[in-house]
């Protein structure tokens, strides 16, 4: 097991691996920014390395200067977190070279699932299945014509370095591929700097479910079911359940059983998750995250499986702590993202938290570095905590939900509680009717107004 583990990351993550490691007896080391001097983070590691300034580029993005405080710390370590360097593989190859671990999976992995047309080809061949579209990326507008016409229209042209939903234009007749095509390279290619694309049927009303896995490295490998994450705003999850409700028991253990399979097949380390789009009845893979995700703790309620630690356990070399006989999902939960942002605008409001009360009781759990009389610094993404709340039934939850969210109180700064108050009290959202479109057509007819 590692003696020492560096944290490169901030805000809730970063405790949230903390906490892991102080579990399991690991000493641990956080790294920050001068923005972040005084987060939670800091105070509650054992000791602390400034590695820049508040630009996540000179400092938690930053390779030599993580190196540097590990080399300082002696951490034999390194946790990445979400985000910043979690899926950036000459980090992995980095830490290898100076002889320090990396917790997360193996480098050419991460690489395979970051190149879209490759990890789709990838998950093909392990039997995952994908939405129809071409093989790898499309030449010429008639090429382009002739895999559309095989699929039928819609059609979604991709581009094949996208990220974060850029890059991507519908087209519903051959009359608007052409067109479809030439925006969505020049878009990819400001972007990303590459105007490689490829295409896929356009699913007009699916659903997210994601299914989380677990992996040894050695062909042990496990899914822990799926989280629902349909409710979103640009491509942004805002609430995240598991299970769907969309999905019944045999639906889920034959879509995990697909994921986990495949893992077993690649030898997969670590944890990760396997996106879909779902739409009457069938499972479109969209690609893999190979980190922790944000929602991991939804998964953590229903099986009761910490999967920092197991994280931890099995970048160490040892074996996964369950089988997949093990692994059962009891009950329901709920996770809200609570953004430092205006409820209706959605702009972003850094600044001073003059007051914060978060909820408790049976079945809640907040995972926050916040705190009262924490500043929240500008330069960062504006997640400021996760209520996440549990209950036998999903009714239950739902329940309890509502009057965890009536419960928390945070002053000085604007946060997006107050939608979900309203959401957690919509029609749709308790009886689970919703697709990856719901949200931002409810924005749009003003069923919030702030
Ligand atoms: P990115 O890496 O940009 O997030 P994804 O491939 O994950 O790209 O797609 C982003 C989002 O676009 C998905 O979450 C989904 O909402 C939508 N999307 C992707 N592929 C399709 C498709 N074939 N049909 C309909 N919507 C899609």
């Amino acid at each position: 097991m590692f003696d020492k583990i560096l944290i490169a990351n901030r805000g809730e993550i970063a405790l949230r691996i903390l906490r892991a490691a102080k579990e399991l007896g690991i000493a641990t080391v956080a790294v920050h920014s001068t923005a972040d001097a005084d987060a939670m983070h800091v105070r509650l590691a054992d000791e602390s390395v400034c590695i820049g300034p508040p630009s996540a580029r000179e400092s938690y993005l930053n390779i030599p200067s993580i190196i540097a405080a590990c080399e300082i710390t002696g951490a034999d370590a390194v946790h990445p977190g979400y985000g910043f360097l979690s899926e950036n593989a000459r980090f992995a190859d980095v830490l290898a070279h100076h002889n320090i671990g990396f917790i997360g999976p193996k480098a050419d992995h991460i690489r395979v699932m970051g190149d879209k047309i490759e990890a789709k080809r990838t998950a093909k061949r392990l039997g995952i299945p994908c939405v129809p579209g071409s093989e790898g990326g499309i030449e010429d507008a008639d090429e382009a014509k002739r895999v559309a016409a095989e699929i039928g229209y819609p059609v979604l042209v991709k581009a094949a370095s996208g990220g974060g939903g850029r890059g991507m234009k519908v087209a519903r007749t051959e009359a608007d591929l052409e067109q479809a095509i030439g925006m969505a390279r020049s878009e990819a290619k400001a972007a990303f700097g590459d105007d490689a694309v490829y295409l896929e049927k356009y699913l007009e009303k699916p659903r997210h479910i994601e299914v989380q896995v677990l992996g040894d490295g050695h062909g042990g490998a496990v899914h822990l079911a799926e989280r629902d994450c349909s409710l979103q705003r640009r491509h942004q999850k805002v609430w995240e359940e598991g299970g769907s409700p969309a999905l019944n028991d045999a639906m889920r253990a034959e879509i995990g059983s697909i994921c986990a399979k495949a893992m077993q097949e690649l030898g997969y380390l670590g944890a990760g998750t396997i996106e879909f789009l779902y739409e009457e009845g069938r499972f479109y893979f969209i690609e893999m995250n190979t980190r922790i995700q944000v929602e991991h703790p939804v998964t953590e309620m229903i099986t009761g499986i910490d999967l920092v630690i197991e994280q931890i356990r099995v970048a160490a070399g040892s074996a996964l702590s369950v089988a997949q006989g093990d692994i059962r999902v009891e009950g329901h939960a709920i996770e809200c993202r609570i953004n430092a942002e205006h409820p209706a605008t959605f702009r972003p409001s850094p600044g001073l938290i003059t007051y914060y009360h978060p909820p408790g009781g049976l079945g809640v759990r907040v995972d926050s570095a916040a705190f009262q009389g924490y500043r929240i610094p500008p330069n960062y993404d504006s997640l400021i905590g996760k209520l996440i709340v549990h209950g036998r039934t999903r009714n239950e939850c739902l329940m309890r939900l509502r009057r965890a969210l009536d419960e928390f109180v945070v002053d000085g700064v604007d946060t997006t509680l107050p939608l979900f108050r309203t959401l957690v009290r919509n029609a749709d959202v308790q009886n689970g009717l919703y697709d990856i479109h719901w949200l931002e057509g409810f924005l749009a007819q003003g069923g919030f107004d702030g």
